[in-house]
């Protein structure tokens, strides 16, 4: 069944209304944005060593984690 953004009133896609049922707008006005999973790797030696994925939400912080990973430590 075909739905309208609430905000423009542009059709909804099919594919969006498949996967989100419940959805009152478009992905242009939708008001979450894609999470970012970086790899953690904890730990000082083999025997204390763990691999973790952080997910996060805010676009922000995973250009910032990422700007950590990349520095020259
Ligand atoms: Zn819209």
């Amino acid at each position: 069944m075909a739905r309208r953004c609430i905000v423009c009133n542009v059709l909804i896609t099919e594919g969006r209304l498949k996967i989100l049922a419940h959805t009152r707008t478009c992905v242009e006005h939708s008001t979450t944005s894609a999470y970012a999973a970086r790899p953690v790797h904890t730990g000082t030696s083999a025997d204390d060593a763990m691999q973790d994925i952080a997910i996060i939400k805010d676009p922000k912080a995973a250009a910032e984690f990422d700007r950590l990973r990349d520095l020259k430590l």
